[in-house]
């Protein structure tokens, strides 16, 4: 018998109320948070063994859309809690709708590649004034999991509803790279876009003698070389009092090499795409996938390029110094990064019209305190890599066999998962885990070498399959998942709070006299 039937079998249908649902939440395997009532009809959300159904009590006729099977002489209606009820959820429920962010300060990006993350992240971001992204996948993301775009914003959607979560979220088509992509992507509703231009930035003119630089140039169109020139040579610009820029003809040359490709492609996806669109959105500016860092010169010389050409956008995410790699702490010089940090910064504050964005934020606990403290809380920064670490503590802790077969089957199949992620893991320095105990796998958790051969794993991993078609972890997986689902909010809820204390993000109650 399944809990829906349990709660209504034991409390009766008739006379049923929020509170005394609420009251019994527990003990039913209902979500407190989710209750609501509309005209009279009560609705909430249960756990099932296999993830969320809807219940509605008394449905009125104005949620018959709400499509789902009727009991009880239609006096209770059980409706998938997935996609095909997401259209009637965001109409009778506009906050599970994402919104664009516009002007909040601080804006963080957590991304749910599993689909099950989203309660945890509320838990952790409600307190705080920071405004989340809840809904944020790459390409790359949705083709390792094996989802969609709607799947991603139906599971944020019915999570946002699961924790009765009424303050805004965003949702994030991550480092998409084409026309194509973005269209999509809004269309289906997401709120902010991040533009990849990595095919577009030149990587082979870093290091390139000044003849060889110049022989490239001059083969470049002349007049918009020329207005560039006049633009930048010959000038001072004065970014603040601690940093004042100029270009050198080589500086100069190098940039338009390196970049104009790129400029001109965020030029024709904002007047075609983003600035037609009749929902307002956030538009990030990722050029970050590249392989040397975003000097500060070259990220004045991108912003001013585009505000030149009037493209308006939210946020630019440039490749800092040291390494960014996911899952793990910052890897590098932090004094380094703290000076070009603090140029970064003054240069977005110079323009005053869009922040710093953050990438593979998850766990990059040493500079922390810096990103909060220099962007004087105004910043978006994107985890992800993050949540599904937590969920593997989870099985480890919950499932022991289980994550011992994942974790042979990740060092097994290591060479493959490299192709897609850079890493500095030495996995021979991970412990055998032939020797240790259950009780001290969830601890694996909490090794960089072994976080990140799991992480770079995850794709495999999830779409492992044995000889006869069926999923080798991925069911069992989810299995552990939905029954502690508790466990995991709460294991989030600390863990992305502690990157939101680190940042500095003010709780909702500080700061108000
Ligand atoms: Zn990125």
């Amino acid at each position: 018998m399944s809990s829906e039937h349990e709660i209504l079998n034991h409390l009766g249908i008739n006379g049923i109320s929020a509170d005394i649902i609420r009251k019994n939440a527990l003990e039913y395997s209902v979500y407190a948070s989710s209750v609501q009532e509309i005209e009279g009809s009560l609705l909430f959300l249960v756990r099932e063994e296999d993830g969320r159904r809807l219940v509605i009590i008394n449905p009125c006729t104005i949620l018959d859309d709400f499509a789902g099977d009727e009991y009880h002489d239609g006096k209770v209606r059980i409706c998938p809690a997935d996609k095909s009820n997401l259209k009637p959820l965001w109409r009778h429920f506009p906050f599970t709708r994402p919104i664009a962010y516009a002007d909040k300060p601080v804006t963080i990006g957590l991304g749910d590649r599993l689909g099950i993350a989203t309660p945890g992240h509320i838990k952790a971001i409600k307190e705080t004034v920071a405004f989340p992204v809840l809904a944020q996948q790459s390409m790359r993301e949705l083709n390792f999991t094996g989802r969609t775009y709607e799947d991603v914003l139906s599971t944020a959607a019915w999570s946002v509803f699961q924790e009765g979560y009424k303050s805004g979220y965003g949702a994030d088509g991550d480092h998409l790279k084409t026309a194509d992509e973005i269209k999509m992507a809004l269309d289906i509703g997401m709120t902010m876009i991040t533009l990849d231009c990595s095919d577009y930035i030149d990587n082979t003119i870093e290091g390139l003698e000044f003849h060889e630089l110049s022989a490239r140039y001059q083969k470049l169109p002349e007049k918009p070389r020329l207005e560039m020139e006049s633009r930048y040579l010959g000038r001072e610009f004065e970014i603040s009092p601690d940093l004042c820029l100029s270009f050198s003809i080589s500086d100069l040359m190098g940039l338009i090499l390196i970049y104009h490709r790129a400029i001109e492609y965020i030029k024709s996806i904002y007047y075609e795409v983003i600035s037609r669109s009749e929902r307002a959105v956030d538009f990030e500016i990722s050029i970050d996938e590249t392989k040397t860092p975003t000097s500060p010169l070259a990220h004045y010389f991108v912003a001013s390029e585009l505000k030149q050409a009037d493209v308006a956008f939210t946020s630019l995410a440039p490749r800092f110094c040291g390494e960014f790699q996911k899952g793990i702490d910052y890897i590098g010089d932090k004094e380094k990064f703290t000076q070009e940090f603090t140029d970064h910064v003054g240069i977005a504050e110079f323009f005053g019209t869009y922040k710093i964005s953050v990438h593979s934020g998850s766990d990059k606990f040493s500079i922390f305190p810096i990103v909060g403290a220099k962007t004087r809380q105004f910043f978006h920064l994107k985890t992800a890599g993050t949540s599904w670490l937590e969920a593997i503590r989870v099985i480890a802790l919950h499932a022991p066999d289980l994550y011992r077969e994942i974790h042979s089957f990740s060092l097994e199949n290591l060479e493959e998962a490299k192709k897609y992620y850079v890493i500095s893991a030495d996995t021979s320095r991970i412990s055998d885990i032939s020797q240790v105990n259950d009780s001290g796998l969830a601890d694996l958790m909490d090794d960089p070498d072994a976080r990140q051969l799991i992480h770079i794993s995850y794709g495999l991993i999830l779409n492992a399959r044995r000889s006869d078609g069926s999923s080798r972890f991925r069911a069992r997986m989810y299995a552990i998942w939905y029954k502690h689902d508790p466990d995991y909010a709460a294991a989030l809820a600390r863990h992305i709070g502690r990157h939101l204390a680190d940042l500095g993000v003010k709780k909702n109650n500080e700061g108000i006299e």
